[in-house]
């Protein structure tokens, strides 16, 4: 099927197994970010769609959680299949609107991929805790289950992916949901709304397009979901937080990070400069975890900051179809002002822009990579996400420092530590407060493992079975025995 606009496709909301224009007809224009270009419109839908949605997710709930795990697990795996047979699609969508180089899209959605193949027989490993005599007379179980309606909010850096990360475990376990997609980068969520009707009854899984202030706000306050999950920035993580307190749902939050990057003077400069590579330009650095806070040792600082220089100088930049390009736009025209703002607002309080730091002329929204050196720990660019081609870079004199410097944000979702020193690896892992450390690496994710953050980066695990367990509640039945 064609791309949109030319194509009749997925360009509208997916509610119980139909597409449907929002009840009033609103649209939102959706923008190419290499080009700046309009490719299409979908639904700006207001609290009517919303309803809409989550009655048909009412309707299908029945039927989905009163199923097997194993008949469940039939379905998402159908679904799993289908998206593996239309993964070059899904791919072209994705880079299009997002801006990705197609030479990135493969790891990405080899990624989303295992998750839908891991989620889809996850719910046949729940177990209850704990089944016996506890009082006299009496046997007690624990069950898990379902919550009911889920309301997902997916954002825009990896829209498939979260897509994927939030309504995965969310239907593996019983529950139906509604999902909207970021208003600028719906596509690839409207295309698996199009891939799970071949595969899950109508109503499993519900798209609603449409703005965070009115669509997002809607399913967040509409009584009849049970929990909102949502992965997105930390002020959006807060509204939902407070919105959410008045129904009292639960509430999983994926949001900002900040992630340090402690290289001590044993490490391995030229691993450390390649990671950083990838690790903090990959997806233009628009990644929660992107590798973006250096804290170098005093003895490698230096070294670090050439091979570093050198490495990201290479970064081939431009055209996202171009199979040699590494790194595209950032998302939106918004993105970049904001990207390009706090690395000038760097640079006016001293610290040294010691490649990149300017937008690139022409169309699209292209920002160069950019390494910023000696920042004060107290200043915007250390303490805010910045969410785009920027990586920071400063000298801790200890180990003290250095562990100290990594905890002092706000944000707590992944760090890395790199040192040949394992007792130190080992201590430092230990001292900082980060969802994810890693150890001589930085971004590696599976689907067994948890992702998800501490401190205002929020609370709540997506992959893994703490997943699958956060989307389920607990029930004790107790039965009196007799004589
Ligand atoms: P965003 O907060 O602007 O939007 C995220 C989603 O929330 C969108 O769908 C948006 O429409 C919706 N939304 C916004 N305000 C809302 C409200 N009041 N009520 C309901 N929904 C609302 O985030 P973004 O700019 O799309 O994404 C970037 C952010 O996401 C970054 O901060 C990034 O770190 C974070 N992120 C976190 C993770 C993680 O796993 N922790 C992963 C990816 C992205």
């Amino acid at each position: 099927m064609p791309f949109p606009p030319t194509s009749p496709g997925p360009d509208l909301n997916h509610i119980g197994g139909e597409w449907r224009a929002a009840a009033d007809g609103a649209t939102d224009d959706v923008l190419e970010p290499a080009t700046g270009k309009v490719i299409g419109a979908v639904p700006s839908s207001g609290a009517a769609d919303v309803d809409a949605a989550v009655t048909a997710a009412q309707g299908a709930y029945g039927e989905w959680s009163a199923m097997t795990p194993r008949a469940r697990s039939e379905r998402l795996g159908a679904l799993a299949r289908l998206i593996e047979e239309n993964i070059d699609e899904i791919s072209a969508i994705e880079s299009r609107n997002v801006g990705k180089p197609v030479s990135i899209m493969e790891f990405e959605l080899d990624l989303a991929l295992d998750n839908w193949r891991w989620f889809s027989s996850a719910g046949r490993f729940l177990e209850g805790k704990a089944a016996g005599e506890y009082i006299e007379g009496y046997t007690s179980m624990t069950r898990r289950e379902p919550l009911g309606v889920v309301g997902s909010i997916a954002p825009w850096n990896y829209p498939f992916g979260m897509a994927t990360w939030k309504v995965g475990p969310a239907l593996a376990v019983g529950n139906t949901v509604v999902l909207k997609p970021s208003e600028m980068t719906p596509y690839s969520a409207l295309k698996l709304a199009e891939l799970a009707a071949e595969a899950l009854p109508p109503g499993v899984l519900n798209v609603v397009c449409g703005q965070g202030s009115t669509a997002g706000a809607a399913l967040v306050e509409h009584p009849g979901v049970a929990m909102v999950s949502i992965t997105g920035s930390v002020t959006a993580g807060q509204a939902v937080a407070r919105a959410a307190a008045t129904t009292l749902k639960r509430v999983h939050l994926e949001l900002g990070g900040k992630a340090p990057v402690i290289v001590f003077d044993d490490a391995d400069v030229a691993a450390v400069a390649e990671n950083v590579r990838t690790g903090a330009f990959f997806n233009s650095g628009q990644d929660c975890t992107a590798a973006c806070r250096i804290v170098a040792g005093p003895k490698v600082h230096d070294d670090l900051v050439a091979a570093l220089t050198e490495q990201v100088s290479q970064i081939p930049v431009g055209d996202p179809n171009d199979p040699d390009t590494e790194m595209g736009p950032v998302v939106s025209a918004t993105q970049r002002q904001r990207v390009a703002g706090m690395v000038d607002r760097a640079k006016a309080a001293g610290a040294a822009v010691v490649l990149g730091g300017q937008a690139r002329d022409g169309d699209g929204y292209f920002y160069d990579p950019t390494i910023v050196v000696g920042p004060e720990q107290g200043s915007e660019i250390i303490q805010k996400e910045v969410f785009g081609p920027v990586v920071t870079v400063q000298r801790a004199p200890d180990e003290e420092t250095a562990v100290a410097w990594a905890n002092d944000v706000d944000y707590g979702l992944a760090a890395s530590v790199w040192t040949r020193d394992v007792g130190r690896a080992m201590r430092v892992a230990k001292a900082i407060h980060f969802g994810t450390v890693w150890v001589n690496d930085h971004l590696p994710i599976g689907s067994e493992m948890p992702h998800g953050g501490f401190k205002q980066s929020g609370y709540g695990k997506d992959m893994s079975m703490y997943a699958v367990e956060a989307y389920t509640e607990v029930k004790h039945v107790m039965i009196k025995l007799g004589d």
